[in-house]
């Protein structure tokens, strides 16, 4: 087991990170998902079915950050659409 700078015992995750779906790893229970990463798990082998919800939770990760972009271009679109309208009244 590992030891969190904090003190506490740390807990296994597993990474959804493009660059290393499916690693486990060693991260502190009080912090978040991302920030509380201390070690990797070098002792415990990646298994498919990790490496393919890591995987699946990376490629949602990206179609919520894509659906937030287009959300606000949607967004600033329509208040152009209104600038307009009022402009030209
Ligand atoms: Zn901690």
């Amino acid at each position: 087991m590992a030891t969190c700078s904090c003190g506490c015992e740390a807990v296994i995750r597993t990474s959804t990170t493009r660059n290393n779906p499916g690693r486990p790893f060693y991260a502190c229970p009080k912090k978040g998902p991302r920030s509380g990463f201390i070690r990797w798990v070098e002792e415990m082998k990646i298994s498919p079915e990790a490496l393919m919800i890591a995987r699946l939770v990376n490629g949602n990760k990206i179609l919520e950050k894509e659906n937030l972009m287009l959300k606000i271009g949607l967004v600033c679109s329509w208040f152009i659409f209104l600038g307009i309208i009022v402009y030209k009244l």
